[in-house]
């Protein structure tokens, strides 16, 4: 199948899982994550009609950006940084990003504020969370989520969208929505404690459903729309 065939068969996944949910579709964004994938893919997809596209390596997306921007300068084209944050990268990211999602610790949050150009809008910011325990190491733990928000909320540069997970991989859907529902619940903590938020970042190819379910803004989705990966290219 071609990759806007695939981009239209996402869109209406993302469609189904909402109507099924009782949301509006349009309150859902797709993030189509082209790592591995070569500049030409990402102008297909936009071609297509996507505009928002989430990265994990700096220079393989600094690269990329540089090539759509050459091959189409008018196109504007929205990029989400995703992948774990090395400190000596946040001024690289600072400076091409529109947003970061893979945010888990003050010292990367204030960089990213410190570093942020004054002729960009503020940096779109969400954290991440660890919802899996001992499974994964990256993310925030969930007992010290509060106080990074409220740090991470006054730095000037930057904007605190949201909250972001990637859990364990699972087929069992009542674990996915479980892994799901518990960012969501801390987001209303979040709230409760007077730091509002409109994004939850959660959702791959293989699990968008349940987190469409459990209330994902944004889905951040590769496979399904570009193939299988590579890493060997
Ligand atoms: C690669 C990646 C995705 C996309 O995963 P697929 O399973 O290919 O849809 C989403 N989020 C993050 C953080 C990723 O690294």
């Amino acid at each position: 199948m071609s990759l806007s065939e695939n981009l239209q068969l996402v869109q209406h996944r993302i469609a189904l899982s909402a109507e099924a949910a009782g949301r509006d579709p349009s309150s859902i964004t797709l993030l189509a994550v082209s790592k591995t994938f070569d500049a030409q893919s990402v102008l297909t997809a936009a071609q297509a009609g996507q505009r928002t596209f989430g990265e994990n390596y700096v220079q393989e997306a600094i690269d990329k950006i540089a090539a759509t921007l050459a091959i189409k300068p008018d196109l504007h084209l929205e990029w989400h940084f995703i992948g774990p944050i090395q400190s000596n990268k946040t001024r690289q990211i600072a400076e091409h990003f529109d947003w970061v999602h893979s945010v888990d610790r003050l010292k990367i949050a204030q960089r990213l504020s410190e570093q942020r150009p004054a002729s960009m809008p503020p940096l779109q910011i969400c954290l991440q969370v660890n919802v899996s325990g001992e499974a994964t190491k990256s993310g925030i733990e969930p007992e010290a989520l509060l106080e990074l928000a409220r740090e991470v909320s006054v730095l000037p540069n930057i904007c605190l969208r949201g909250l972001m997970a990637i859990p364990e991989p699972t087929e069992d859907v009542q674990q996915q929505r479980a892994a799901f529902a518990s960012l969501r619940l801390m987001q209303g903590d979040l709230l409760a404690a007077g730091i509002q938020t409109d994004t939850l970042s959660m959702g791959m190819s293989s699990d968008m459903d349940a987190a469409i379910a459990e209330g994902a803004t944004i889905v951040r989705i590769g496979t399904a729309i570009f193939g299988v990966r590579d890493y060997a290219k």
